[in-house]
């Protein structure tokens, strides 16, 4: 899953009107082919959305785990590792 991707998944739940208009214009025609001021908005109006790092282990998260893991705050890796230690 690439950003574009990513953001077409999230558009739905963006409140603010200028932020997903300018995602629904990144899912069109790429992230990259946005102008600068385009790009620092919608990466500004979709913060809440993106987690690169698990705040846990640091590990890299990518777009396909994303949802979840600002659900649960942490990586699917702890959130495994959690149940494991629930089971025991
Ligand atoms: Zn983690």
């Amino acid at each position: 899953m690439n950003f574009e991707d990513y953001v077409k998944q999230i558009v739905d739940d963006i409140d603010d009107q200028k932020t997903k208009g300018i995602a629904k214009k990144a899912i069109d025609i790429g992230f990259k082919n946005l102008t600068a001021p385009q790009k620092y908005a919608l990466e500004q109006g979709i913060s809440d959305f993106i987690m690169k790092e698990c705040p846990v282990c640091g590990e890299e998260i990518n777009y396909e785990d994303m949802q979840s893991a600002i659900f649960n705050g942490e990586c699917s890796y702890c959130q495994h590792r959690w149940d494991e230690m629930l089971a025991e």
